[in-house]
């Protein structure tokens, strides 16, 4: 079960709370064979601060070593790990070997007896060149499984497999129908043939599919994606974790992981990377290890990479600067830059809704598919609800009324190519910002408003009724118009809002408290990052920022819809809070 704290592109980081433990996503599940094990297991806790483990069931179970310790002792003891394990069926051992030496009830009887936190049923392997027949055939298999697994054993954490090849309907009916069997991570498969062969434009595809189809509580797995150069677009495109066993092959067969490719070891002069131990030796030094020592130490530095991408990665999703990272990562290869300027072609309408309406960071230039941002297609939708007058030419947006200088995304981008502004006056900057923030005609009831401009910044700050009431301020850093409830009396239904039905709740959100997903009824399309009403009972009890779009409201169960501006709510005449 997942609570969303922060969000940027399709991405977000959630507290996942799976069995006993919490952890942050994204992440990566870090590939453990006890027959193989380059870096021991405490060190992955001490040292790489790794917060969860993927095993093979399969493997272990087919292991003289390994397969009645696990059962005697629990994995997490064998493995010397207290925190989530979750364990893979074996689908791919079975398929690449081409047999089926386990029953699928076996295989989960096996995974719950040893003690695994997150358990994988036997799905059908589709490949990228299987046919529509033998895709269809196996996802039925595969669905007959899941359910299977989901009515034998209801009180695991069951993994549900998605599968459907290359085939976006098939993924996107897998997508569905899985969903309904509400399982506690969906795991898209077969994918790997598509990372091996560099074809990231079907891997957006289906990743794309997959996610516009899965409801919000549940993470999503990319099964096999251990690259670290291929994380930011995935977690982007709405991926929640990636697995990986790639530092320790790549390291077998001397490869060198970074975020913008992989080297030979053999290949290179010196380390392009600062981990405690390239900025230790040359790889020269490195060369002359036994071939052993080798290995684990090139699995070393794979997993500093590995690490170090993902805390970049959830850093950027705080700062709102997603894309930007996305963007500079896409260079690394033609087909990742392909990829992303495809996904953000042909899937618009699932950006609309996951992309924040505001952000903290600048949009910045960063190549031509800037133009395809959900930031900069909604912004030139919004333009529609506005005059277009006193226009200057900001590129990626065209021609932008001088009114709208100061609001989000238009003054807060720096782009390759920008006119200076025309002059406006208050009132229109007022009626213009209130269109283009809540739609047309929402500043109409305001423009006999007292505005209060800063002499500083010669910027709007606030409106004042005649009757001296506050009706709301002008953030600063997007020029967003936040409501006061005075406020949102006027703008009407150009404000989207949430009802509280449950009465104790409501009493605490009327006291400024936050909204949370459990209590909360929207109504349709509210995007996050938009103002919105709070009501209960009819009446406007709060005014806020909303953190989930409307589905993503009545999907999730746990943690904060609506972060809720409390000083609004007290006395009218105080010093309101412009922050959130
Ligand atoms: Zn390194």
């Amino acid at each position: 079960m997942l609570e969303l704290t922060d969000r940027d592109a399709a991405g977000r980081i959630c507290k996942w709370t799976v069995g006993k433990h919490t952890i942050a996503t994204p992440n990566i599940c870090i590939v453990v064979n006890p027959n193989r094990m380059p870096v021991p297991i405490a060190d992955l806790k001490k040292e790489f601060k790794a917060d969860i483990l993927i095993t093979n069931s399969y493997i272990i179970r087919r292991s003289k070593e390994f397969s009645e310790r696990a059962v005697k002792e629990g994995l997490h003891k064998m493995l010397g790990w207290d925190g989530p394990l979750y364990t893979d069926s074996g689908t791919y051992q079975m398929f690449s070997q081409g047999k089926a030496d386990v029953a699928p009830e076996e295989i989960i009887e096996y995974q719950k007896k040893i003690g695994s936190d997150i358990i994988t049923p036997l799905d059908m392997f589709t490949l990228p060149v299987d046919d529509l027949k033998t895709a269809k055939a196996k996802l039925a298999l595969t669905l007959a499984r899941i359910k299977s697994a989901r009515v034998s054993q209801p009180d695991i954490n069951l993994v549900g497999p998605i599968q459907g090849g290359r085939f976006l309907e098939l993924r996107k009916k897998a997508s569905i129908e899985v969903a309904k069997l509400n399982p506690d991570v969906f795991a898209i498969g077969g994918i790997v043939p598509l990372m091996m062969q560099y074809r990231f434009r079907d891997l957006a595809d289906v990743i794309l599919t997959c996610k516009s189809n899965l409801p919000a509580q549940t993470p999503i797995h990319a099964f096999g994606a251990g690259h670290p150069m291929v994380f930011a677009l995935l977690t982007a495109f709405g991926c929640d974790l990636f697995d990986s066993a790639m530092y320790s092959l790549a390291a077998e067969r001397g490869a060198y992981l970074t975020v913008s490719g992989t080297h030979q070891l053999s290949d290179l002069k010196e380390f392009p990377c600062s981990c405690p131990l390239c900025s230790r030796l040359e790889p020269k030094d490195v060369l002359k290890f036994t071939e052993k020592e080798r290995l684990a130490w090139l699995a070393r530095h794979n997993l500093y990479a590995t690490f170090e991408e993902l805390r970049t990665i959830r850093t950027a999703i705080r700062e709102n600067s997603l894309w930007e990272l996305v963007q500079e990562r896409a260079r690394a290869h033609p087909n990742l830059l392909i990829a992303l300027e495809h996904g953000l072609k042909t899937y618009p309408k699932l950006f609309q809704e996951l992309d924040s309406v505001s952000k903290k960071s600048a949009l910045m230039w960063g190549g031509a598919e800037t133009a395809f941002r959900p930031e900069v297609v909604r912004a030139k939708e919004q333009l529609k609800r506005v005059p277009l007058k006193k226009l200057f030419r900001k590129e990626p947006f065209g021609k932008v009324p001088s009114a709208l200088k100061s609001v989000y995304p238009f003054g807060q981008s720096l782009t390759n190519r920008s006119e200076k502004s025309k002059k406006v006056k208050p009132a229109e900057v007022v009626s213009m910002s209130l269109d283009y923030q809540y739609g047309k005609g929402a500043g109409k009831p305001f423009l006999k408003a007292d505005v209060e401009v800063s002499r500083k910044t010669g910027r709007l700050r606030r409106l004042w009724s005649k009757k001296k009431e506050l009706l709301g301020t002008f953030r600063p850093s997007d020029g967003f118009f936040l409501p006061s409830l005075e406020g949102v009396r006027l703008l009407k239904a150009n404000i989207k809002k949430v009802a509280v039905k449950d009465p104790d709740a409501a009493k605490f959100v009327s006291e400024g408290r936050a909204v949370f997903a459990k209590f909360s009824s929207p109504e349709k399309g509210i995007l996050p990052g938009e103002e919105v009403a709070v009501v209960h009972g009819g009446k406007t009890i709060a005014v806020g920022k909303a953190l989930l779009n409307s589905a993503e409201m009545r999907q999730m169960k746990r943690g904060v819809a609506i972060e809720v501006r409390a000083k609004i709510l007290g006395d009218k005449d105080d010093e309101v809070e412009t922050g959130s």
